[in-house]
């Protein structure tokens, strides 16, 4: 008999597609599930709105239900309340930093969005001298930074409010 609490264990499989070492509850993307007798509403949250993403995640999360015999499987997108990177968890934080992406900043300014001043520590060496390469990287979710001091090139995953 599967459970609520299984489902979310399930859906820690599902990754993100932009970024593979990060899953879709890492991201704070799933925000309920609910099982009622053997129908699982799942409730998601686009990160990024009109991120072709969500598509892939939505079929994601039914193929791997289906593969784990709950076949009752229903997606729905809220877009209200908007995603925030303050959803993003710890664990979700480390492993962006694990993978050479630098995680949102937490005091969140306005001034990101147009990133002159935004300081955004190295992944690599920590130092916080360091500039805006161009404010899109691999994904239009992200801005290329470049460290000053030891010249790793790397990702920003630009925080949005
Ligand atoms: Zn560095």
């Amino acid at each position: 008999m599967v459970i609520e609490k299984d489902i979310w264990n399930y859906l820690e499989e599902v990754s993100d597609p932009e970024i593979p070492v990060m899953t879709i509850v890492d991201l704070g993307v799933v925000q309920s599930v609910s099982l009622v007798d053997d129908n699982c509403l799942i409730v998601i949250t686009p990160t990024y709105s009109g991120c072709p993403a969500m598509k892939v995640i939505e079929e994601d999360i039914i193929s791997l239900l289906h593969s784990k015999g709950v076949e009752n499987v229903k997606v729905e997108l809220t877009l209200f309340p908007a995603w925030t990177t303050d959803w993003i968890s710890e664990k979700g934080r480390a492993k962006l930093l694990e993978y050479g992406i630098a995680p949102p900043e937490h005091e969140v300014d306005k001034s990101v969005l147009f990133a002159e001043t935004t300081v955004v520590p190295c992944p690599l060496c920590r130092s916080r001298n360091t500039r805006m390469v161009s404010q899109f990287g691999s994904t239009a979710c992200k801005a290329h930074y470049q460290c000053n001091d030891c010249l790793e090139p790397y990702d920003y995953f630009k925080c949005l409010k």
